[in-house]
């Protein structure tokens, strides 16, 4: 087999939704899985409707999902000379010709048809064939270009995710491939460049599921082969309609923003359509290991963002330390924590990975390494008005001992009991003040482990402070 070379075409007319990372994520998994090629291309032929802010959108989720094209990001609109001379042969070999038919003829015949109980379509007027006695282009209108589309028999191509799909002829009219101002429908700059940038697999949404056999019958007019092709099934929200912002975010980029790790992200995406057994979570190596377009399911997708977020939590579990504190760090300094006065973020993280689904998550709980704010000091005021004599002593008790021990979890962990002891007090009474004089909260995890990470200095003054209070 030729080397597998896929593409990812997005439209720059907005962000990047989770329906199109997940076909990006296809097309990358199938080229990676077959040791090919993958292909950036962005579809910026309506003027109109793109912007520079969306292709940065495209860009920016491409590279923190980390799906690495081989080339590219092509631009449809460098390539107008390209599609000038695919027209001009095609005119010259009689593939397309020019179509004078004005918007107003066009809607008039769009009405005639409709009324006629049919389906509307371009009649064909200006085909070289059917052209009438005396008709000549009228003056003044710029035409559009016309495909000749076959009139007899059927086109078909065996669909990698939807099975054999046949469309008769019949069905389909002549297609404007080019408009009056020289810029290609999409319809042709896709035949254009995948014939071009030689992209032997098409993965792409199955909302163009309709314009595949228009795009095949030209293909074969220019006397080439048509891709391979897999159209995926569209993704909905987990109640079963149409993904909105009512089912979360639906931006890429949103879900970097809110801790989520790239990693999980690819793993939540691969599974809208696709699965491997009963694996939930897998990494992005096994997902190029196991990727098989075929087993890509036909049905609508459900994008569940609880799942997500359960995912993005085993990832966050299953991530070394060091890379999840450099992970954590930005988020960190988002959150106006003064990262460099503190433990480093990848001992942070170690601690707090059990209990922080997000990032985000894990860097609203890290807070109290790196300082005291106002809501902190309120719990710990509001906690230290109510400690008892016992616990107080105790505590007073323990600020000298932690002076003087060595700073390690076995040491605080030893004190605490035997201070607790020599007090007449349980452990967890101890333990539960200290946490909370500390850290300003009530949950934590081990004291002991916590301790350490934030210092003997910051230790000793909190409860200093407490104690005074
Ligand atoms: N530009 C098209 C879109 O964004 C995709 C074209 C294709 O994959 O063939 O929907």
């Amino acid at each position: 087999m030729a080397t597998v070379r896929t593409r990812f075409a997005p439209s720059p007319t907005g962000f990047l939704h989770l329906g199109s990372a997940r076909t990006a994520l296809f097309a990358w998994a199938f080229a990676r899985r077959h040791g090919g090629q993958f292909i950036l291309r962005i579809e910026d032929t309506d003027v109109e409707r793109s912007t520079k802010e969306a292709i940065k959108a495209i860009l920016d989720a491409m590279a923190w999902l980390d799906l690495d094209y081989d080339e590219g990001p092509y631009y449809q609109m460098q390539r107008l000379d390209r599609y000038k001379i695919v027209l001009d042969d095609m005119l010259e070999r009689g593939l397309a010709y020019r179509c004078y038919t004005t918007p107003q003829e066009l809607e008039a015949l769009r009405a005639e048809q409709m009324a006629r109980g049919e389906k509307p379509r371009y009649d064909g007027r200006w085909r070289p064939e059917n052209l009438q006695p005396g008709q000549t282009p009228p003056a003044g209108i710029a035409p559009v270009y016309r495909f000749k589309n076959p009139t007899q028999g059927s086109v078909a191509w065996d669909d990698q995710v939807k099975g054999h799909i046949e469309i008769s002829n019949a069905e389909l009219d002549d297609l404007v491939i080019v408009r009056g101002d020289g810029i290609p429908t999409y319809n042709f700059g896709v035949i254009v460049d995948d014939l071009d940038m030689g992209i032997t697999h098409v993965i792409r949404g199955d909302d163009h599921v309709n314009n595949t056999p228009r795009q095949i019958n030209v293909i074969r007019a220019l006397g080439a082969e048509p891709p391979v092709y897999g159209h995926l099934p569209t993704v909905l929200g987990a109640d079963g309609t149409k993904l909105s912002k009512r089912h979360g975010a639906v931006s890429v980029m949103q879900y970097a923003e809110d801790g989520f790790l790239p990693d999980a992200m690819i793993n939540a995406l691969a599974r809208l359509g696709w699965s491997h057994g009963d694996d939930e979570v897998f990494s992005r190596a096994q997902l190029v290991e196991w990727f098989d377009i075929g087993h890509v399911h036909a049905a609508p997708a459900r994008f569940d963002g609880d799942k997500l977020r359960w995912v993005n939590h085993e990832h966050i579990k299953r991530l070394p330390d060091a890379a999840l504190g450099e992970r954590l760090r930005p988020f960190l300094e988002k959150a106006k924590l003064d990262v460099s006065n503190g433990p480093p973020p990848a001992s942070v993280a170690a601690l707090l990975r059990d209990r922080a689904p997000t990032l985000v998550r894990m860097a609203q709980e890290a807070e109290y390494f790196y300082g005291v704010t106002p809501g902190m000091r309120e719990v710990q005021e509001k906690f230290a008005a109510k400690v008892d004599d016992a616990v107080r002593s105790a505590l007073g008790d323990l600020c000298t001992t932690f002076q003087r021990i060595d700073w390690t979890r076995e040491a605080i962990g030893s004190a605490i009991k035997a201070t607790a002891a020599k007090h007449g007090l349980k452990p967890p009474q101890v333990m539960m003040a200290v946490r909370t004089l500390v850290t300003g909260t009530p949950q934590t995890p081990a004291i002991d482990a916590v301790l350490v990470l934030i210092g003997r200095d910051r230790t000793v003054e909190r409860l200093g402070r407490g104690l005074a209070t």
